[in-house]
């Protein structure tokens, strides 16, 4: 069964009560376009209030601590995010792998505790620019996702993979068509590898990294391009749900 194009929206540390509204908004225009399946993930602040106002449309978190509970000032565990209706985590953003040094391994390990809780998995991957320039971008994203995915009982449902070059986040640039997809089927190819033909050819392969209405169309009709994971697009209804209409 072929999945839906999946659109996932960051707001990476932006928006207060105030945004509720374009959550609102957003909400209602997923409903009338039922064949992409749209998500946001809003800062923790705003997961249980998007939760409760919205009816199509799963709220996720951007990160969480790997750990149940405990003395861990500042953290929240998976089940804490579950419990606030989260439905999904995006684990092992760049953002994070760089400002909060998180290795493969510590991906790991908060991507284990995300399925424990019964929610889905957004793994993040992608190389920076020098890398990319050495020709070694695609080794070194194969890389990163063998050493950060967990085991899955069914893949196909509960992980979904973001490929997002450091370069092309926030800056405006864009990978070309031809990057994306030989970068992507070899993601597939490692999927399949890990998870087998069924499940392996069935997780959706998210693109992002300067995702707008006006490069949607192109970057989500590219082979392998499951959907989007978009920041800054998605803080408008507008914006983020003309990203949505181009899928
Ligand atoms: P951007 O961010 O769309 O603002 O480039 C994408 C992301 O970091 O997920």
């Amino acid at each position: 069964m072929a999945q839906r194009p999946y659109i996932v929206g960051n707001w990476k540390m932006n928006g207060n009560r105030a945004m509720l509204s374009e959550a609102r908004a957003i909400d209602r225009a997923a409903q009338r376009h039922m064949k992409t399946e749209v998500a946001i993930a809003p800062p923790y602040t705003l997961i249980h209030a998007v939760h409760r106002e919205a009816e199509q449309i799963a709220v996720g978190a951007q990160d969480c601590h790997p750990g149940e509970e405990g003395a861990h000032t500042g953290d929240i565990s998976a089940t804490m995010l579950a419990d606030a209706g989260a439905k999904f985590v995006i684990l092992g953003h760049s953002e994070r792998r760089t400002a909060h040094a998180e290795s493969n391994e510590l991906v790991r390990e908060k991507a284990e505790s995300v399925l424990a809780a019964g929610m889905r998995v957004i793994m993040c991957c992608g190389e920076d620019e020098k890398t990319r320039d050495a020709g070694k971008a695609e080794k070194f994203v194969l890389g990163q996702l063998r050493a950060s995915l967990p085991e899955f009982q069914n893949a196909a449902e509960q992980l979904t993979v973001a490929y997002e070059p450091i370069w092309a986040i926030g800056t405006g640039k864009t990978a070309t068509v031809e990057d994306i997809e030989a970068m992507h089927k070899a993601i597939r190819g490692l999927l399949v590898e890990l998870f087998g033909e069924e499940q392996g050819g069935e997780v959706r392969i998210l693109y992002g990294g300067s995702v707008k209405p006006e490069n949607a169309r192109e970057i989500l009709g590219a082979a392998e391009v499951g959907g989007a994971l978009v920041g800054g697009a998605s803080l408008t209804a507008d914006s983020f749900m003309g990203i949505a209409l181009a899928a």
